[in-house]
């Protein structure tokens, strides 16, 4: 029996998931070496045996700290116990000073001699999550510009609109569009179009710094922009200058009518998100507030609150 549980322990050393077995009080009554290492290294209580250390109880004391691993990790074990659940699963981030890192913690039942037992097993997930974040990150970016794509923005936009709403805060839209853009890529070739586009979307980067800003490629040669607890006169002021950085690229456009250089048109519409109207009203305000300033002779920013669309230029907050 003794070899037999030597051999099966270095078995359970080779295994690089930390494990631990406890009982229906949670008293541990078996850890692997992965477990007490990972332990060592994390500064977490290490006593010399693990045996008799109640799991349930260091869960409980770290929840009461306010930890949301202690809190889900004591409620899963304890859905297993009370029969509620066949097993439990949950990743979470443990970071490390220098690296990012995730886990899993699974725990499962199994009996011996008619007593239940459960394995809390943690296993080391991050390369999976880093790919997963990767992947995601890829789905919502621009492939030409790197800046976030319109997915990105719809997420964005709905997310910062109900914030605004609960809050009774300003959220203001900007929808831009390159002027003769066509006549650029006629006049340079389309290399020298992409280019342009790349500087223009670094450039927005920069007007959107705050966690509440945001800013996308919306579609070909046109752009996005959010900027939530902005109201239409902060969010004008911005404009101008970005209508100013734009035409100080000076990116050449000599067949353009509107100037010599890159240029764009700017609508921008804002409102207090409320029971009434929706983020796409927002959207197709400043679309229309866009086609004025085409219409207007280009280069220009046209801006008004959502509802009073058709006002004149430097409507204000
Ligand atoms: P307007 O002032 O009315 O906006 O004129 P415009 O020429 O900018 O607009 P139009 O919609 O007629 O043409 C848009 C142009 O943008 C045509 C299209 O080839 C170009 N474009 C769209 N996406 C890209 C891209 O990824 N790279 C390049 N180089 N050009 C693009
Ligand atoms: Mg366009
Ligand atoms: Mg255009």
């Amino acid at each position: 029996m003794l070899r037999t549980y030597a051999f099966l322990r270095s078995v359970l050393d080779t295994i690089p998931d930390h494990v631990a077995v406890i009982d229906t009080r949670g008293d541990i009554h078996f850890v692997n070496q992965n477990w007490v290492e990972f332990g060592r290294e994390n500064a977490c209580r290490v006593v010399p045996d693990w045996k008799g250390v109640n799991y349930l109880d260091a869960c409980d004391k770290a929840a009461a700290m306010g930890d949301t691993f202690g809190m889900k990790a004591a409620s899963g074990i304890r859905s297993v116990m009370a029969s509620e659940a066949d097993d439990f699963y949950f990743e979470y981030p443990c970071h490390s000073q220098d690296e990012k890192r995730w886990f899993m913690m699974r725990v499962t039942p199994f009996y011996m001699k008619g007593e239940p037992y459960y394995v809390v097993c943690h296993q080391n997930i991050t390369e999976r999550k880093i790919a997963e974040e990767k992947v995601l990150s890829l789905a919502f970016l621009d492939g030409l510009t790197h800046i976030p794509n319109r997915r990105y923005f719809d997420t964005f936009l709905d997310g910062e609109w109900k914030r605004c709403r609960r809050l009774n805060m300003p959220l203001s839209l900007v929808l831009i569009d390159l002027d003769h853009f066509k006549l650029l890529n006629d006049s340079y070739g389309h290399q020298q179009g992409d280019e342009s586009l790349k500087l223009v979307g670094r450039l927005l980067k920069k007007y959107s710094r705050r966690p509440a800003d945001a800013c996308a490629r919306y579609g070909g040669e046109e752009f996005a922009m959010v900027y939530g607890n902005t109201t239409l006169s902060q969010a004008g002021l911005l404009m101008e200058f970005l209508l100013e950085d734009i035409r100080s690229l000076q990116i050449p456009n000599a067949a353009s009518p509107a100037a010599p250089v890159l240029t764009a048109s700017i609508g921008l519409s804002s409102t207090i998100p409320g029971d009434v109207n929706r983020p796409q009203h927002l959207v197709k305000a400043a679309d229309d507030l866009l086609y004025q300033a085409k219409e207007n002779g280009r280069n220009q920013l046209a801006s008004g609150r959502l509802g009073q669309v058709g006002l004149p230029r430097g409507g204000t907050s």
